[in-house]
């Protein structure tokens, strides 16, 4: 243990070796030939597979609240970047981890730490490297994953008119949880709480989908946006019908409260993954996700009439195709 006036003039290559430091792992499984410590690292990967390369920034007072608990900050800065390498069907393998960080808090440090490689460990992902720099707090992961050169890659201008429209889970809980906290409620609903701080990548379901499903897109800034997105690079349509949205009861109950049906469509932080398959493929695809104890939701169809469209009670609305956006 630290004595108190080390932690407070810790330089920044003590924190290095301290938090983002490992034993090197074997290079069969990890892929890892040199990890942190050196001017790069060297990586490893699988012969027949392409590099899938993203990059996420979460920047304090816009991504999340500055009092955030640093363990789901930690688990969130990581299953963001993990969303999207679900969404192109990738295998995670390495991620990179740039820190700024405004004082070398170690408590806060450490407890981000735990959190991030929790998430790294349950996905076999290994941290090779980073940068530490002081200034306003901001966290970029940039997360590397493999696609065998045999799939496409789940493109978001692959939807085609008649391709059914699914989920992989439910949407509107973190929505429900920055409602309530704006709002002022006493008690979050703790499930929305874990929705908004603590969401689980879907990467099982990106891999199982890649070589069955046309089009793909996390959703992290609101299924309406990004279902527009793919509606837009494939240009194309879609209706989807309100009644089959998988929502949970607390979102259901305060959407009918708040007349706001629509909030689940533009509320964003979901990581669930919104895809197109073709009808004929559905059963291959369902049967295919119960073998691993996983489902999906049809939501609606994709159509040749630009625009998205979404029907309830039997009355067709148009959808703003909208969600959060930075520079608006
Ligand atoms: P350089 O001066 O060559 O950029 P640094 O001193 O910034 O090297 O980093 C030394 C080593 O520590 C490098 O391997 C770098 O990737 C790693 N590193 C620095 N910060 C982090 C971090 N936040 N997470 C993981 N690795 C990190
Ligand atoms: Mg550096």
């Amino acid at each position: 243990m630290a004595a108190p006036d080390i932690l407070q003039h810790v330089d920044e290559f003590s924190l290095i070796r301290r938090y983002f430091s490992h034993a090197p792992e074997p290079l069969e499984t990890s892929g890892v030939w040199l990890g942190v410590g050196d001017d790069c690292a060297l990586l490893q990967p699988s012969a027949a597979t392409r590099l899938a390369v993203t990059m996420d920034t979460l920047v304090a007072g816009v991504h999340f609240f500055q009092d955030t608990d640093a363990m789901r900050l930690g688990h969130k800065a990581l299953a963001v970047n993990l969303s999207d390498l679900a969404a192109m069907g990738a295998t995670p393998r390495w991620v990179m981890l740039a820190l700024t960080l405004p004082a070398p808090d170690q408590d806060w440090l450490a407890a981000f730490m735990a959190g991030f490689m929790a998430l790294a460990r349950l996905h076999g992902v290994s941290l090779v490297g980073g940068d530490t720099t002081r200034g306003p707090l901001s966290i970029t992961v940039q997360a590397m994953g493999e696609v065998p050169v045999s799939v496409s890659g789940m493109r978001r201008d692959a939807a085609r008119a008649g391709d059914l429209v699914c989920l992989s889970g439910q949407v509107g809980l973190a929505g429900l949880a920055l409602r309530q906290i704006l709002r002022g409620d006493l008690l979050p609903e703790p499930s929305a709480m874990d929705a908004l701080e603590k969401p689980m990548p879907q990467v099982l379901m990106g891999v199982l989908l890649r070589d069955l499903v046309h089009a793909c897109i996390d959703v992290s800034d609101g299924l309406a946006q990004d279902l527009g997105h793919i509606l837009q690079a494939s240009q194309v349509g879609a209706t989807l019908i309100w009644e089959q949205l998988p929502l949970a009861g607390c979102v259901r109950d305060d959407c009918l409260m708040a007349e706001d049906p629509f909030m689940p469509l533009t509320a964003g932080d979901d990581y669930q993954l919104c895809f197109t398959v073709p009808p004929e493929r559905m059963q291959a695809l369902e049967q295919r996700l119960a073998d691993h104890a996983l489902s999906c939701h049809v939501i609606g169809c994709i159509e040749a009439e630009p625009g998205l469209r979404i029907r309830m009670k039997d009355q067709i609305h148009a959808l703003p195709v909208c969600g959060y956006q930075h520079f608006v």
